[in-house]
């Protein structure tokens, strides 16, 4: 039987948190008054409310920018400012991410990457961490440099249906990845969803969405979905 897993990048395979933090303490220093006093968060203080969905401005807020010109100023900086560099340099492979794709490679799974990074974000990390043995040309689902986005939820579904219409039918297949987007994304082509833990949603925030299962992380949803 064929069988094939979409896995998201950021999330089941990379973790980003070091990335965000740091972009959090850059645009808290660059908003921050001179005297002004503010409360700085800690990293997990910090990722707990990112895991919550708690929006920029209200972490804004909850550092010390209670007016509402700086807290803005604050969440524009930041979507500015995540998806730069350097601040890529600090995402980090997550640890059970190569054996689980040495897992369902070793199964016969067929792999594919679905992912909001655009091409210049996501192909030298794959070279970097000799992730193109899992994921084939054909088998890499990102956003093209010139793309123009729109939000997650909207453009993630057309990756989606790009690959059904693009790859192999297969008998089984599965959607792994961290925020509603992959949920949707999935649920709108009815391939089951899987949610991970080890991203940016905590377990309240995916349940809203009713994925078919949600796992700590990638190979454990990997496990869960061969004992199916
Ligand atoms: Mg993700």
């Amino acid at each position: 039987m064929r069988r094939r897993i979409f896995t998201d990048f950021d999330g089941p395979i990379m973790d980003v948190s070091e990335r965000y933090y740091q972009v959090y303490l850059y645009c808290l220093d660059k908003i921050c008054k001179p005297e002004q006093v503010v409360t700085t968060l800690s990293k997990s203080e910090f990722w707990e409310l990112k895991r919550s969905q708690v929006t920029e401005k209200e972490i804004a807020s909850l550092s010390g920018f209670e007016d509402e010109k700086q807290s803005v100023a604050f969440a524009h900086l930041r979507r500015a400012t995540v998806h730069t560099n350097p601040y890529f340099s600090y995402d980090r492979l997550l640890e059970n991410a190569i054996p689980a794709l040495e897992k369902a490679q070793q199964l016969k799974i067929d792999l594919a990457v679905m992912t909001m990074r655009r091409r210049s974000e996501l192909e030298p990390v794959l070279d970097k961490y000799n992730l193109r043995r899992f994921f084939p040309s054909d088998r890499i689902f990102c956003l093209d440099d010139d793309y123009v986005k729109t939000v997650d939820i909207q453009d993630k579904p057309k990756l989606m249906k790009m690959a059904q219409a693009n790859l192999p039918v297969v008998q089984q297949q599965w959607m792994i990845g961290d925020t509603e987007a992959d949920i949707i994304a999935a649920q709108t082509y009815d391939v089951p969803a899987i949610a991970v833990l080890s991203g940016i949603r905590n377990h309240t925030q995916l349940e809203k969405y009713k994925p078919n299962q949600i796992a700590p992380n990638l190979i454990c949803a990997i496990n869960e979905l061969v004992d199916l």
